[in-house]
């Protein structure tokens, strides 16, 4: 038998409040620690591992991918950056993309563009609409996009030119934009993924897109977590029939390794031009081949599908066996994307899922978060409300 192994970092800064266990390999939609203990891991590492641990197929891409090339620049063409690109474009109907490593940076550029937008207009002092409970990053302009006072404590002074609105409120957006010719963006996420699972209306959704059309704002949406599949279609705006001008992605982009994009519609395309704007590690090879081959993947095995079904029915056995649980609010969510709210802060409960084997995280400290990898089975799903559905009992009577 081995030794028990104590999981702690020393030396590595102390930035997160870490469950004590540290993760060593995995398979499908289940993960081992150091110690063997066995998880089933209904986070995917926040959104991130769309196809699961060590799938066979993009590992294999993977290994023949570092024995030719991991990195070369952005001073050449990089051939899968234009693979990806055109797969992107086919897939959301809009025209180009730039690479880049992360949420955050794709949500800087999206910032950047949204600016320069303005100043290639004759604005000098762009505004951009964002949005109460909003989650853009943790850099200083997406923390200060963001809507949760708790992550913009300490860092002031804040970036200016954001306008801040509620949410599915078409009137409160006009009103907080009358006659403001400095507005250039209004940036939403779909479904407010830190802020709670809390998605917008799809009639918002097309009431904002109308209203853009009509001042001529760019309509930038933040896919970094409802994107590449996790609501059941690609992309989350397209459950409302419309189309940005922005679009940012990057957590299940790669099923793991690093990588963010913002893609494009002609309104945006050709803001930012040579020079503007750039990424030293964006659009390797290495990180773009994973993209690749997972939309590849997800494609092959239905995975939109299966996320759609899956979810639904994952939602639906939550439902019947929480939803009616004294001290539980709301069951909601999108596919794979769900949400358990309950009527106290609740965080602790990650800490006791983990010991029975369950990976889940809490955000806005009341919502039980479930972004399984999209290849969650039914036997998984039952698996999922099985373990969790004693532990938010106890957890609410004690
Ligand atoms: C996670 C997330 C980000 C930030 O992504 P990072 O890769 O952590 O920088 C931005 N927006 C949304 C909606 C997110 O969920």
């Amino acid at each position: 038998m081995t030794a028990f192994i104590e999981a702690t970092s020393p030396h590595v800064m102390n930035t997160y409040g870490r469950v004590p266990i540290a993760l060593s390999h995995g398979q499908g939609c289940h993960v081992w620690d150091v110690n063997e203990k066995l998880y089933l891991d209904a986070l995917a590492g926040i959104a991130v591992n769309t196809l699961g641990h060590n799938h066979p197929k993009l590992v294999s891409a993977l290994q023949e991918q570092l024995t030719q090339l991991i990195h070369t620049s952005n001073y050449y063409h990089v051939p899968h950056q234009e693979t990806l690109a055109a797969k992107l474009v086919a897939l959301t109907g809009m025209s180009n993309v730039f690479f880049c490593n992360s949420g955050l940076e794709a949500n800087e550029a999206a910032l950047k563009m949204a600016r320069k937008y303005g100043h290639d207009k004759g604005i000098e002092r762009a505004e951009v609409v964002v949005y109460e409970k909003a989650f853009h990053g943790r850099s200083i302009a997406t923390l200060s996009a963001t809507g949760n006072p708790k992550i913009q404590a300490g860092f002031a002074p804040l970036v200016e030119g954001f306008i801040r609105v509620p949410k599915d409120d078409i009137e409160a957006l006009k009103k907080a934009t009358e006659g403001n010719p400095n507005i250039t963006a209004v940036f939403l996420e779909t479904i407010q993924g830190e802020g709670g699972l809390h998605p917008m209306r799809l009639e918002y959704l097309q009431q904002v897109r109308q209203l853009c059309d009509e001042r001529g704002w760019l309509l930038m949406i933040d896919e970094v977590q409802t994107g590449v599949g996790r609501t059941g279609k690609w992309f989350a705006h397209q459950w409302a029939g419309i189309v940005p001008d922005v679009m940012t992605l990057a957590k299940g982009l790669g099923s793991g390794v690093p990588v963010g994009a913002l893609v494009a519609g002609p309104k945006a395309a050709h803001v930012l031009q040579p020079g503007n704007h750039g990424s030293t590690f964006g659009g390797n090879p290495l990180a773009m081949r994973a993209c690749v081959e997972t939309l590849s993947i997800i494609e092959e095995e239905g995975l939109l599908d299966n996320a759609a079904k899956v979810g639904a029915y994952l939602k639906n056995s939550l439902q019947q066996a929480l939803g009616h649980v004294e001290g539980v609010t709301d069951v909601r969510g999108m596919g794979l994307m769900i949400g358990v709210e309950l009527a106290k802060p609740c965080g602790a409960l990650v800490g006791v899922a983990a010991d029975s084997g369950l990976l889940i995280s809490v955000t806005a400290d009341s919502v039980i978060r479930l972004v399984p990898p999209l290849i969650l089975t039914e036997a998984e799903a039952d698996s999922i409300v099985a373990l969790l559905t004693p532990l938010v009992k106890a957890f609410l009577a004690a």
